[in-house]
């Protein structure tokens, strides 16, 4: 594969606004701030003939499925241009390295459901969002990565003391989301009555209001729902999975992967995955890990 990386640089700055989000109704405010890093955009990358990334380079534009509803990872409040969060950070890292400015990702919301069937039938080209690399999922599409590692967690209400771990989940309403490794866990290892909707929001609102015991997901994600309502929530316990998050690109495109690893192990090397980390998810209280280790791609 020819990719290039000795190019002419060219940096662009974006500027850190500071966009006045206005709190949703229904409680899921996001991130108070819209930073973003500074990435490199490369002037004119080559990447091989008939290949998806010459494919994407020479169009000049790129669609990119996140979350919109997880602040810290993706988030997009109302008023604000274009999502927010690690997931998003580390697109721009992507398109940057096939040439591709932040003004020329279109930005697509994804829920955890619908992230294969929107790799398959190319509603996206790229699914950047707390998206774990399991062996199902590769059944059906391609993750590069990881990315970052996190564990399942449990949120519940700030003066709630019965629930501790997930041992003491047996017969609660644990709320969490289709599609998602999270739900799986829950029901199948700890016996929890699994409530299921299609996003965390709902279930933090589901939380907040009392209809649920307790909220399931990956600790980065619930740890920024609780950084916004610190008096109301907390995460408790120990995490029990561990959550590798990776790039998901169309199976019709399995040599995205090398050019996908080898671009997150330049921003691990370069720094500049560590400042996307610091300017999100970093803020909700998330240290900054040890970087992984990618998976080889298949040959
Ligand atoms: N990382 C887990 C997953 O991919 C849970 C978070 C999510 O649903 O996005 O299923």
């Amino acid at each position: 594969m020819k990719f290039r990386t000795g190019y002419t640089k060219a940096r662009w700055v974006a500027l850190a606004a500071a966009t006045l989000l206005v709190a949703s109704a229904c409680g899921d405010a996001g991130s108070d701030d819209s930073e973003t890093g500074e990435y490199e955009v490369a002037e004119s990358p080559e990447f091989e003939e008939g290949s998806r990334m010459a494919e994407l380079a020479d169009q000049g534009s790129i669609k990119i499925g996140v979350k919109y509803d997880q602040p810290g990872i993706g988030f997009r409040g109302a008023g604000q241009d274009a999502p927010t969060g690690i997931d998003p950070e580390l697109g721009k890292i992507i398109a940057g390295q096939l040439g591709i400015g932040p003004d020329d990702i279109e930005w697509v919301e994804t829920i955890s459901d619908n992230r294969e069937p929107f790799l398959e039938n190319g509603t996206v080209d790229l699914v950047i969002a707390s998206y774990s690399i399991t062996d199902e999922r590769l059944e059906i599409v391609g993750q590069a990565g990881p990315y970052y590692v996190t564990g399942q967690s449990l949120m519940v209400a700030a003066d709630d003391d019965s629930i501790n771990g997930p041992d003491d989940l047996e017969g609660k309403t644990v709320c969490s989301v289709r599609g998602s490794t999270s739900i799986d866990t829950v029901e199948q290892e700890y016996g929890a009555e699994p409530a299921g909707f299609d996003t965390y929001s709902e279930c933090n609102d589901q939380l907040i209001n009392g209809s649920v015991d307790a909220v399931t997901t990956d600790g980065a994600i619930l740890l920024g729902y609780a950084a916004e309502n610190p008096d109301e929530l907390k995460v408790v316990g120990e995490p029990f999975s561990e959550e590798r998050y990776g790039v998901g690109y169309s199976p019709d495109a399995p040599e995205m992967c090398e050019f996908l690893n080898e671009t997150i192990q330049s921003s691990f090397d370069d720094g500049d995955f560590e400042t996307a980390f610091d300017l999100t998810l970093g803020k909700s209280g998330n240290e900054m890990p040890e970087e992984p280790a990618l998976d080889p791609c298949a040959a």
